[in-house]
């Protein structure tokens, strides 16, 4: 079981599934959202336990992104034809025991810093 929670504690979340794809978005939009690099990982929609009040943004027609209202952590973010739901590894309790696996978006990646921990960059 995976517990995490965002920063005020008003909204918390758990599955008993066993996460996949922790990777990290350089995207415009996460890095938006999340001031830097949003770092995730993803389970089946339907194993994802949310509880509390989660505001979703939909940034595109694709996906929406979820944040708690009263301190402003992202969370959460589904594409609406997936199946899956990709949660915030910082919002994680620890031990995580989860690795980062690769880097995405990276061709979007903001001018301001290097990738150099020899990940797979996509
Ligand atoms: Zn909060
Ligand atoms: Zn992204």
């Amino acid at each position: 079981m995976k517990q995490g929670r965002c920063l005020c504690g008003d909204v918390r979340f758990s599955t008993d599934a066993r996460p996949e794809g922790m990777s990290a978005c350089h995207c415009g939009q996460c890095r938006k959202q999340s001031g830097h690099v949003w770092a995730s990982a993803h389970v089946p929609k339907d194993r994802l336990a949310i509880d509390g009040p989660v505001a979703w943004y939909e940034a595109s027609p694709a996906a929406k992104r979820g944040f708690c209202p009263r301190c402003g952590s992202f969370l959460f973010w589904a594409a609406h034809d997936e199946g899956t739901i990709s949660f915030a590894l910082g919002a994680l309790d620890e031990p995580t025991g989860l690795r980062l696996e690769r880097h995405i978006f990276t061709a979007d990646k903001g001018d301001y810093y290097d990738i150099r921990d020899g990940l797979p960059q996509e």
